[in-house]
């Protein structure tokens, strides 16, 4: 996985003190292959690489993270602002009704997203209706009834028996109809093929040009891939789009689509849709995305997490210790803990950590409830006690014990367990770009 790629990357860096033309393309590199493994299309992914190249190398050196860490981070940073550099909301009409087509391939979701939309939109107090101008397939209008019933939203379609009209009549027809019975907004769900088709695009044109509508949503499968780049400049260009709906988010997808359609077209992601279900729908979250797409959600949150939790002071404190040798004391220990404990509950925190499987299962009593507990006992002690744990003899032991609140036996446990936690600690700080990875040159 690239978390495991990553990994070995931060290994090798670790030790840097700044990140040289030779980390960037090596990191860069194995961005390249996750971009093109989570089906970002190759152009889009070539002009990315070289924005990321760029900026690393007029980055700045972070204090908290090693210099893989910190490309990951541009990346990161950048991946967000390209999916969501211009978010915005739903563009409405200033005089209702405010019309929105959905326009897609056969099987995108868009029939599926008309109702969520619906959903959406009257739960926000708006009074939507949906317009049946998919008369392709038999059961299309029936498949947007039954929708629209769940969604608590009036649908309009071709009177029953008047066989089969004209969809960019029916479209027309409903924006009167709108206006009459005083609807806000049209949601107008249209007909897609397999594949791109210039009968179908002419006929969403039409559509679009009967409904004048405010926003043309491209909606497209999450799932599809390579395939993303052609179908979202074929309707770029047959269609015109204002805005994306991403489907299918809940299949195993890496949601390389999303890169590759918001690059070709321009427009900017609107929402996801996450499943069958009217609910499964949000508004779409570039961040989440990135991390999606980067497959590595686990270790951006680490090295966020780690950035804030160690400020530069205590880090340097830490590694000048570990890397003179210096015996890591109780003193740091509790340092340490209530650093991680900032970080949330320490078994989130373990679960995160790349390659901590093993010591994971070892500490896996070591929960947050003994943490404080260890807190407690570490504070009671001298600060001489915590930097000569060897002093700790019987007496003090009781004293320390009556101290915190536990027993003596606890207290035992605790110095014994420390030796242990000692190594622990050493490779957990390792791992963060922490203790032994760098230092100031003096
Ligand atoms: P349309 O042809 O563009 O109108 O696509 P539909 O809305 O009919 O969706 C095609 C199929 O995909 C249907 O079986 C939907 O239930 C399913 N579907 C649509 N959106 C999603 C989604 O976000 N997640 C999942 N798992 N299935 C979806
Ligand atoms: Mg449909």
């Amino acid at each position: 996985t690239l978390s495991d790629r990553l990994n070995g990357i931060f290994t090798k860096l670790r030790g840097k003190g700044r990140l040289t033309d030779a980390d960037i393309d090596a990191t860069a590199r194995e961005i390249r292959l996750a971009l093109l493994e989570a089906d970002v299309a190759l152009p889009v992914v070539r002009g990315f690489i070289a924005r990321i190249k760029e900026r690393a190398r007029g980055s700045e050196v972070s204090q908290a993270l090693n210099p893989a860490q910190q490309v990951i981070k541009i990346v990161h940073e950048e991946l967000v602002n390209v999916l969501g550099g211009d978010t915005r909301r739903l563009q409405l009409a200033k005089q209702p009704p405010s019309v929105i087509m959905l326009a897609g391939l056969q099987g995108s979701g868009k029939t599926t997203l008309a109702g969520k939309l619906a959903r959406f939109l009257a739960g926000q107090g708006h009074q939507p209706l949906l317009v049946a101008a998919d008369l392709q397939r038999p059961n299309a209008v029936t498949q947007l009834q039954v929708l629209g019933e769940r969604a608590g939203v009036e649908v309009f379609a071709p009177e029953p028996g008047n066989g089969v009209g004209d969809p960019v009549d029916v479209a027309r027809a409903s924006i009167e109809h709108a206006k009459r019975v005083a609807r806000d907004i049209v949601i107008v769900d249209t007909a897609g093929r397999l594949g791109i088709d210039a009968e179908m695009m002419a006929q969403a044109a039409n559509i679009r040009d009967a409904v004048d509508p405010d926003e043309v949503l491209f909606v497209i499968d999450a799932m599809v891939g390579q395939d993303a780049v052609n179908t979202a400049e074929a309707f770029r260009d047959g269609v015109g789009i204002t805005g994306v709906v991403l489907s299918k988010l809940d299949g195993d997808a890496r949601g390389g689509a999303a890169l590759s359609v918001r690059e070709v077209t321009g427009q900017p992601i609107l929402f996801a849709s996450t499943g069958e279900k009217l609910e499964d729908f949000d508004i779409f979250h570039p961040d989440r995305m990135a991390s999606r797409i980067l497959g590595m959600g686990d270790v951006l949150t680490l090295i966020e997490q780690a950035e804030q939790a160690f400020d530069a002071d205590q880090k340097e404190k830490m590694t000048a210790k570990l890397m003179g040798g210096e015996q890591f004391t109780l003193e740091d220990f509790l340092d340490q803990m209530v650093a991680m404990r900032r970080m949330g509950p320490i078994a989130n925190v373990l679960a995160m950590m790349p390659g901590m499987g093993q010591v994971k299962d070892q500490l896996a009593d070591l929960d947050d409830k003994h943490f404080d507990r260890v807190t407690a006992i570490i504070r009671s002690m001298t600060p001489n006690e915590r930097v000569n744990p060897k002093i700790i003899n019987g007496s003090r032991r009781a004293r320390i014990a009556n101290g915190s609140g536990v027993t003596v036996m606890d207290v035992n446990q605790l110095l014994n367990r420390f030796v242990e936690a000692q190594k622990m600690m050493k490779q957990m700080g390792g791992m963060m770009g922490l203790p032994g990875s760098r230092r100031k040159a003096t």
